[in-house]
């Protein structure tokens, strides 16, 4: 009866937490338990049931818990920020009147959107100063200009 009840019990095979155990040790209330990772430990009876994964796989866990967590806004701000930086091209209309100032004109003339481009756009040169009328005509009163150059007219 008394041999029996002093029997080691065979926890080889057990599962704890992440530890499997491997085998016993000389000693009969210890046991060798291996991590999922591979690392292994020597654990005490008493302690076997708080098994949960070894040291390092738990600060393995806490590193991902920590990096986790910022890098999704971190991404959502370089997004933002390339936003910013993303120059706005200004966005022209149709129906209304622009002032361009060009260097080929004597005085800024006046101009209707025809087409607008990436950075620069065509216009019909519906009012001029006497002195661009002739280059205005030689151009069949159309002009492209580089949209900075053109300022609406409220
Ligand atoms: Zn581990």
């Amino acid at each position: 009866m008394e041999a029996v009840k002093n029997k080691k019990r065979d926890r080889t095979g057990e599962q704890y937490g992440e530890f499997e155990i491997i085998g016993p040790t000389g000693n009969e209330s210890e046991w060798i338990a291996r991590c999922s990772c591979g690392k292994e430990r020597i654990v005490k009876n008493k302690n076997m049931s708080k098994l949960t994964h070894c040291n390092s796989c738990a600060a393995k866990l806490r590193m991902k818990k920590r990096t986790a967590k910022p890098k999704k806004p971190k991404k959502d701000k370089f997004t933002e920020m390339k936003n910013w930086m993303k120059p706005k091209k200004p966005k022209l209309e149709n129906d209304v009147l622009y002032e361009i100032e060009d260097d080929r004109f004597f005085r800024p003339v006046v101009g209707e959107l025809i087409n607008e481009y990436g950075n620069s756009a065509s216009f019909k040169i519906v009012k001029c100063h006497d002195a661009d009328a002739k280059i205005a005509r030689s151009w069949n009163h159309r002009i492209n200009v580089k949209k900075e150059c053109v300022t609406k007219i409220e």
